[in-house]
């Protein structure tokens, strides 16, 4: 049998088993990921079926019109989008069976803790220690931006357990409890009146070293396969023709009294472009194979996030006056996922699109770098003792 008629056979069994409108989501899910089609690229009993990622658009559309809920995927995208990846080429076999399947259910939500006050787009700086304590990691320092973080189990942290090593040679990898003792989570205030992110705090926050992911000191490689995760599964979802944020677009273009052949051409030229990234993350995601996405990632995750931020504002522009409001207020919110999609507050939301998951800058940096071949930027610290790189 061919991967591809497995795939559908097992899609096929799963509907069949558990239709969608009888079966409780969570329920749903934790069929779906005993048939391997969570992730369908992971091993076998590690929710996949181990073919190639190319098939996970088949499934993503066969579930979708079987009126199955998928919405697990946005709503725990950090676990679902990067921890998952990370686990099944780092993780050790019981780290996946302690932590795959209540990740995809959702009985468990994940965050990201990378980012810190003088680390984000060098990550590799990052100051935040883990000591060895016997069979134990202590963690002390401060993440900041950490989406998700006031409602998440299970956090993915990038720690210094060796200062003297070369920056990105003495980081190491774990897995943090975010109910563990000395983790303290303070809310920080979006442009939207959400606070969807956070600052994290670790004071003297003990890690077992089972929860330690991959080698000591092989941390960056680990974070790597993270972030190049990310930028797959914010820039590389399919999307049906003309559906998302230009249909937004195109409806607000409908109402009364906007007709105008300078917004008119504005709007196709942005549905053009729309088309091309559509097609462009389906070309891609027809060549995904097993194992972690490449540095080509970076492109879906730029060309969306740009046209995201131009879209949502061009169709707030169509809105008149009635797109300045923003009806939700400002009032601060504690979302546990993503909301119902709303223009204004779609405008506002996509500002961050070009810094979250990295930058547009550097996006352009690691096209440059790693899939055109173009010279790297001068990287003057890159031999020296983190400890010894003068940073303010
Ligand atoms: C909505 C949102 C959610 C986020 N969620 C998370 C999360 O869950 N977990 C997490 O760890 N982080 C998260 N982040 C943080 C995000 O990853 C960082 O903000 C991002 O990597 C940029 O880092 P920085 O903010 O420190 O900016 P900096 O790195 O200080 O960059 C400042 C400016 O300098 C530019 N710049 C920096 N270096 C270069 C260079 N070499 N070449 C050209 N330009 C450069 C940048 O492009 C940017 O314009 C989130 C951010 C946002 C906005």
């Amino acid at each position: 049998m061919t991967d591809a008629a497995r795939v559908e056979e097992a899609i096929d069994r799963l509907l069949t088993e558990h239709p969608p409108n009888e079966t409780a989501p969570a329920e749903f899910w934790g069929a779906q990921y005993d048939a391997g089609l969570a992730w369908v690229w992971h091993e076998e009993g590690s929710g996949g079926l181990g073919v190639d990622r190319s098939h996970h658009p088949t499934v993503m559309r066969r579930l979708t019109e079987g009126g199955a809920d998928t919405s697990n995927r946005r709503r725990n995208v950090l676990g679902i989008g990067m921890g998952a990846g990370v686990l099944s080429v780092h993780g050790r076999d019981e780290q996946r069976q302690r932590w795959l399947r209540p990740m995809f259910t959702m009985d468990e939500i994940w965050c990201q803790l990378f980012s810190e006050p003088g680390a984000g787009s060098d990550l590799a700086d990052l100051s935040t220690s883990a000591v060895r304590d016997g069979d134990e990691w202590i963690l002390n320092g401060q993440k900041v931006w950490t989406t998700l973080a006031h409602v998440a189990k299970w956090g993915l942290i990038i720690a210094r357990t060796d200062p003297d090593a070369q920056k990105h040679r003495g980081l190491t990898y774990f897995v943090v409890d975010m109910e563990a003792e000395g983790v303290e989570v303070r809310p920080l205030y979006q442009i939207t009146g959400e606070a969807e992110f956070n600052e994290v705090f670790f004071s003297d926050t003990r890690v077992p070293d089972d929860q330690r992911i991959d080698d000591v000191g092989a941390g960056w490689r680990v974070a790597m396969t993270t972030l190049m995760n990310e930028r797959v599964a914010i820039g590389g979802t399919e999307t049906p023709r003309g559906s998302g944020a230009i249909a937004v677009a195109v409806d607000a273009y409908r109402e009364p009294g906007v007709d105008d052949p300078v917004l008119r051409a504005r709007l196709l030229e942005l549905w053009a472009e729309s088309e091309a990234a559509r097609l462009t993350t389906i070309r891609a995601n027809e060549t995904a194979t097993v194992g972690t996405p490449g540095p080509e990632g970076s492109t879906g995750k730029l060309s969306w996030a740009e046209l995201n931020k131009e879209i949502t504002a061009f169709t707030v522009e169509l809105m008149g006056l009635g797109g300045t409001g923003f009806p939700g207020g400002y009032e601060l919110t504690r979302p546990t996922g993503m909301p119902d999609y709303d223009p204004m507050r779609a405008f506002l939301r996509a500002r961050a699109n070009s810094i979250e998951g990295g930058t547009s800058e550097i996006m352009r940096n690691i096209i440059g770098e790693r899939v055109l071949g173009l010279p790297g930027e001068p990287r003057v610290d890159k031999d020296l003792p983190w400890r010894e790189v003068p940073r303010s």
